[in-house]
């Protein structure tokens, strides 16, 4: 008898197991969308729906559930805690060349952010919606892009719970905090925490349906602005500032305590650090934490934002001093070059007579053209001008006479070239910016890396992962090059950013 009654209750879970919304098992429903930039606002080239839509039309149901790593973080927990019916929301994908995008077009923005209302129109209504951004978005005409993407939201959504994910790179405020019921962001960077903070977002989201939590949140801007190239995790005082989040977060249960650094070549006027602290239902406790936080990063302003890197030449010098004791392989983080365009270190390299180098990667899309439309084949003995003319500060065309050793695809591109050329040196040429994080490209491109001294990547921290957390690396030189993303950003023009930040107007 009780065989068959388990047998029956079974046959009952099947059928209601169709997915629907109004399957028993589903006590809520949380939409799920997703819309990144970070956004170079010094670069040259704006960033509309073409580029949005360079990898393919805007992504639809499931698609988005799987569309970054924070997602199926909140994805993975969230059908850890079952009772959850998830869906994804019309979301435009990456944009090409990613943060060498200039200002996004507001047709974009639109067009976008229009998608997401009518899906929720149709699709709707939902009970809870989780956005994945990436908070340095700067559109033309309007202020502050995620707070705008979350009132659009809110505007057909109503009054639910929207949980938002960011990057350590955003530029945000208040505004966001006001129209999102909570915000948490990313600790780590390199960005290790992806997936991890997008699981404490499903925590936070199913606490607040199922009415166990009421989330308040206090934010603070300490009006300090840093360079990417400071704000890596695995050095002091970016990592202390993490460290004091999670030591609040370990002392006060159901705290979530999170710091943006921000994003420097953005001209916007929430540019720099951000304070966000959500607690439940206690906002002298969320406004004392957010307070502490604050007060701490303004506290180490100095360390933080005012280190100085060797420029061009004198990171050459150190870097062939270092090839030559032996520390091989020497990574050059070219780390002010925003379009990936920049010959500084390739012309600095051969001026000093440089062995063994690999450039990984210049973009340079019109030689990438060239080199399709003249038939370039594998063997291939060519004399090139390469890079140098993507934006003001990219330098000269260098030019190179070697032997085209591959063009082919890889990755995400059509077409990438390998150019060999003098005493063993390399020029890896990529249709866009190419931000090498790990050895992998050496082999996917069949490059011997026993054989190359000095690497120089268009990168400032997230190589730290593939070149120095596994001690590949026999050392390392931030070098400061002229270009869009300086380290010192007192040499930056800008417009629109508050005129009490340290380090650029306040110097005290
Ligand atoms: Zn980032």
């Amino acid at each position: 008898m009780k065989k068959i009654a388990i047998i029956c209750i079974s046959f009952l879970l099947l059928l209601s197991c169709d997915n629907t919304k109004q399957s028993k098992n589903d006590d809520f429903t949380v939409g799920i969308a997703t819309f990144s930039h970070e956004t170079c606002t010094f670069c040259p080239r704006p960033t509309g729906i073409e580029e949005f839509e360079y990898y393919g039309l805007p992504l639809e149901g499931d698609e988005v559930l799987i569309a970054d790593s924070y997602i199926r973080g909140f994805v993975d927990r969230t059908q850890e805690y079952g009772g959850v019916q998830l869906e994804g929301i019309t979301s435009p994908r990456d944009a090409v060349g990613g943060s060498s995008g200039s200002w996004i077009t507001k047709e974009a923005f639109d067009k976008y952010t229009g998608a997401m209302q009518d899906d929720i129109r149709t699709n709707g209504p939902y009970d809870g919606i989780y956005l994945s951004l990436h908070g340095a978005m700067a559109v033309t005409g309007i202020q502050k892009p995620e707070a705008e993407i979350v009132r659009r939201i809110r505007e057909v959504a109503g009054d639910i719970p929207i949980i938002v994910t960011l990057d350590l790179h955003a530029n945000e405020d208040h505004e966001l905090s006001d129209v999102a019921s909570g915000v948490i962001i990313i600790k780590r960077y390199p960005h290790y925490d992806t997936y991890y903070q997008g699981e404490r977002a499903a925590r936070l989201m199913i606490n607040t349906l199922r009415g166990d939590y009421t989330p308040v949140m206090s934010t603070r801007k300490p009006g300090v602005i840093t360079p990417s190239v400071y704000q890596g995790t695995g050095v002091s005082p970016a990592m202390e500032i993490m460290e004091r989040a999670r030591r609040w977060e370990d002392r006060m249960p159901g705290v979530y305590v999170s710091v943006a650094f921000g994003f420097a070549y953005a001209d916007v006027p929430d540019v720099g650090a951000t304070v966000m602290v959500i607690t439940n239902n206690d906002k002298e406790l969320a406004d004392r934490i957010a307070d502490d936080m604050s007060e701490y990063i303004w506290r180490v302003r100095h360390e933080f934002a005012g280190k100085k890197l060797p420029k061009a030449a004198e990171g050459v010098v150190l870097s062939i001093e270092a090839a030559e004791a032996g520390k091989t392989p020497v990574v050059i983080a070219d780390q002010s070059d925003r379009t990936g365009n920049s010959t500084h270190i390739l012309a600095e390299l051969i001026k000093q007579g440089a062995k063994n180098f690999c450039i990984a990667t210049i973009a340079d899309k019109k030689l990438i053209n060239q080199l399709a439309d003249s038939g370039a084949e594998k063997g291939d003995k060519i004399n090139v001008m390469v890079g140098g003319y993507a934006d003001e500060y990219a330098g000269e065309p260098v030019e190179i006479s070697g032997t085209l050793e591959y063009f082919d695809k890889f990755g995400r591109f059509d077409k990438t070239a390998v150019i060999k050329f003098g005493s063993n040196n390399t020029v890896i040429i990529t249709p866009e910016l190419h931000q090498v994080t790990d050895a992998g490209i050496f082999g996917d491109l069949n490059l011997n890396m026993d054989v190359i001294d000095i690497i120089s990547l268009k990168s400032r921290v997230h190589f730290r992962r593939g070149f120095y957390e596994n001690g590949l690396a026999g050392a390392i030189y931030e070098v400061d090059a002229p270009g869009l993303g300086p380290a010192d950003l007192t040499t930056i023009d800008y417009k629109n950013i508050p005129k009490d930040i340290y380090p650029v107007y306040r110097r005290d």
